[in-house]
């Protein structure tokens, strides 16, 4: 427990600003004098330390909203080996008076969010992800240009220091957006999936010095591909899943118009499903700005 007489001795002395910040940290959980599992404990949140928000507090303004979502239809490109989605009409207006479908659909089809579960045993489902972490500020990398004459491009840890020269220190909670310009090609499973002769896949992600880079000396909540994966295709033991999902951040793959994000500034809202126990799911992703 925080004792109040141990807070009130703490603020004493301070000025108003000073000790308001003493305050927010004390709520935070970062700044308990008399418990020695202050920092640890906050992860989870008791009484005494709530847990810390995912993301500073923020207002969001925007003119824009951009769609960053594929219409999910059976023609969507999905891993090999997957069956598409089935839609099965249920009910008409002729015979029901209303209209429904039945899904048939793996969690991992369409732009969609791989939770922490995906390859963590011990990673949050769907349904745990915190809302807070999924509107976030958006981080766009633009390897556009590398991605056309090479399509195993994988994201660097220099092109994210290059894109903070330009734009400054990363947000904390934000979203690092892979903008590849692959989403152009989702019309055709083959080009999206880059398959070879031999059926290998060829389509750009991230590397993992790059992730391991974000994780470690970066405040990330999630990452955002306009690819189908976060690892590049070639990658085919996804160190860049297990090391990302297995730190608890999660990720949407699949993403649409990347390219017309503005490289800063724009905030992502992630619609991730909330379906129990599910390792991810089908995903509607905004841009604002
Ligand atoms: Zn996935």
């Amino acid at each position: 427990m925080c004792a109040p007489s141990v807070i009130a001795a703490a603020l004493a002395g301070m000025n108003r600003r000073d000790a308001l910040h003493f305050a927010a940290g004390v709520v935070a959980g970062v700044a308990c004098v008399s418990c020695s599992s202050g920092a640890a404990r906050a992860a989870s949140g008791d009484e005494c330390h709530p847990p810390a928000p995912a993301a500073p507090k923020r207002s969001i303004a925007a003119d824009t909203v951009l769609d960053l979502t594929h219409t999910l239809s059976p023609l969507f490109p999905i891993w090999p080996n997957n069956a598409p989605i089935k839609i099965t009409n249920k009910s008409t207006f002729e015979k029901n008076g209303f209209y429904s479908n039945r899904w048939e659909i793996g969690e991992h089809h369409g732009t969609h969010l791989d939770a922490p579960a995906h390859c963590s045993a011990s990673g949050a489902t769907a349904e745990k992800v915190p809302a807070a972490s999924l509107v976030a500020p958006a981080v766009v990398i633009d390897v556009r240009d590398r991605a056309k004459r090479d399509a195993d491009a994988a994201v660097t840890a220099d092109e994210l220091l290059a894109w903070e020269k330009a734009h400054g220190r990363m947000p904390k909670g934000c979203t690092v957006v892979l903008n590849s310009g692959w989403d152009a090609k989702a019309g055709d499973a083959n080009a999206f999936l880059g398959t070879d002769a031999g059926g290998a896949l060829h389509f750009p992600g991230f590397s993992k010095a790059a992730a391991e880079f974000l994780l470690n000396e970066r405040d990330v909540a999630g990452l955002l591909v306009d690819t189908l994966s976060i690892d590049t295709g070639a990658a085919t033991d996804f160190p860049v899943h297990k090391l990302w999902l297995g730190a608890g951040k999660w990720c949407v793959e699949c993403v649409a118009n990347a390219g017309k994000l503005p490289p800063a500034g724009a905030t992502v809202v992630v619609g991730a499903p909330k379906v129990e126990g599910a390792s991810g799911g089908p995903t509607r992703v905004l841009g604002l700005w």
